[in-house]
């Protein structure tokens, strides 16, 4: 038996305004129903106007897949009666999507479409629901994909490359927990009778769902027990999937060209311009970091799945190899993706709002490449840099800091730890390797970490060899 799993996935797509009004497209808008107008909330007589935005993005998902652009593509009314859908129907794309075919990570795309987001309900305490129309037509791409996922790892994979894609593309900030992107995952055994998993909001509850799915439904299968077709929900707290409704009481969305939209040539939106403008994809870009960094697959993947991250590297880098040529990638990496972002999380501090430049971070890799500073130092510098938005060369310059080089200096430093440490001395030589740790401990915290480590254990091992 081999399972199969069919995604749909629909991502709100960041448009200024909305799908077919020129109301406000603001997902964080708090105030309930204060991004709308008679289009959006569906008022007899009202045309909707596509959005030209809208449209490109979607066109610019399917291009960065490989998909084709329908020449002429048009808009359909879906028809169910519900009250999160002001007009009675949504206007979405039924027989003449945007895209149609593609493939992502070997997974065949059937179509890529675009439609109109619906409002939220808010359920109070039972005695009435309430709506809020801001999302109401925002314009909300939908991805349906061929069944040619097989299990919660394959699928939790394509779906993180969408959304990376997306982020790439700017087209959508495509956060689950922010509901900016839906999966909807079809699963069954060989085809057989289909469970719709939906209302699943973050990566790890889509692979949990899935990983319980084909167990659940492998179980009944093996006991003969018939499955019924139904959409199924998640509970995070019972980590089991549950049954929403059966799918007998499917709608029929007695779909039909939207009158008020007539087919249309998209030829008028430049595809070749849009696919000659598609920035550098995911993909490429970890070919091409591997390839011009010798980073290995692990950092170049912490690198490309942060679009911020790889392009502050990327800056950083190129003013690093500046100043030196032959400076290797994997200091600025680990001191970017450990040291900074560490800070920056512990405070709060995004890149849009960091004040150590890529110029400033490279300049802190030169002076540990020169060997100006000990780690230690960097380490503690890079702490002023994140506060003061200083350049290291001067605050090294102006807080008198670099890498104490006397070696008389040092050598008199070592020599009185060794005279203040009788115990770990005599341990030392009868051969407890961690005594030295212990003593260059001692002298680095004299120093103030301005010794090289390598430099005060040669020391030491030359002073207590002879004394
Ligand atoms: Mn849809």
């Amino acid at each position: 038996m081999t399972p199969t799993i069919g995604l749909e996935i629909h991502a709100e797509l960041k448009t200024r305004t909305k799908m077919f009004c020129d109301s406000l497209n603001d997902p964080t808008e708090k105030h309930p129903n204060v991004n709308v107008c008679p289009v959006c909330l569906g008022h007899p007589g009202t045309l909707p106007v596509p959005n030209k935005t809208a449209i490109e993005d979607v066109i610019k998902v399917g291009l960065a897949i490989g998909g084709r652009v329908n020449e002429v593509a048009k808009f359909d009314r879906k028809n169910y009666f519900y009250p999160d859908l002001p007009k009675g129907y949504q206007i979405s794309q039924y027989d003449k999507p945007l895209i149609e075919g593609g493939t992502l990570n070997g997974v065949r795309v059937r179509r890529v479409h675009l439609e109109e987001d619906t409002a939220t309900l808010a359920h109070g305490d039972g005695s009435a629901s309430l709506v809020d129309y801001n999302r109401a037509g925002m314009p909300l791409m939908e991805l349906v994909t061929e069944p040619d996922l097989h299990g919660a790892e394959d699928t939790t994979a394509f779906a993180r490359e969408l959304q990376l894609i997306l982020r790439y593309l700017g087209v959508s900030d495509a956060d689950m927990e922010k509901g900016q992107m839906r999966i909807e995952a079809n699963v069954s055994w060989d085809m057989g009778t289909k469970v719709e998993l939906k209302n699943i909001n973050s990566f790890k509850a889509v692979h949990d769902a899935i990983e319980y799915e084909l167990k659940r439904q492998k179980a009944a299968l093996e006991s003969g027990e018939k499955l019924t077709q139904e959409t199924r929900g998640w509970d995070e707290v019972k980590q089991k999937t549950f049954s929403q409704r059966s799918k007998e009481e499917a709608h029929d969305y007695r779909y039909f060209p939207e009158p008020d939209i007539p087919p249309f040539e998209t030829a008028g939106f430049e595809p070749e311009r849009l696919h000659a403008a598609l920035p550098e994809l995911p993909a490429q870009k970890r070919v091409r970091f591997a390839r011009e960094y010798g980073l290995n697959e692990k950092q170049t993947e912490i690198l490309v799945s942060d679009l911020a991250t790889a392009n502050y590297f990327e800056a950083a880098m190129s003013e690093l190899k500046e100043d030196f040529p032959d400076a290797g990638a994997l200091l600025l990496y680990n001191y970017l993706t450990s040291d900074l972002r560490g800070l920056m999380n512990q405070e709060g501090v995004s890149f849009a709002d960091l004040k150590v430049t890529p110029e400033h971070l490279a300049h802190l890799a030169g002076l540990l490449e020169e060997k100006k500073l000990t780690t230690r130092q960097a380490k503690d510098m890079l702490v002023t840099m994140l506060a003061t938005g200083d350049d290291p060369e001067d605050i090294a310059t102006s807080g008198n800091i670099g890498v104490a080089s006397n070696e008389d200096e040092i050598g008199a430093v070592v020599l009185a730890i060794i005279a203040e440490n009788k115990a770990a001395v005599d341990d030392y030589k009868k051969g407890k390797m961690a005594s030295l740790q212990f003593l260059i401990g001692k002298a680095m915290a004299k120093l103030k970490g301005s010794a090289q480590p390598a430099m005060l254990k040669e020391l030491f091992e030359r002073h207590l060899r002879i004394s």
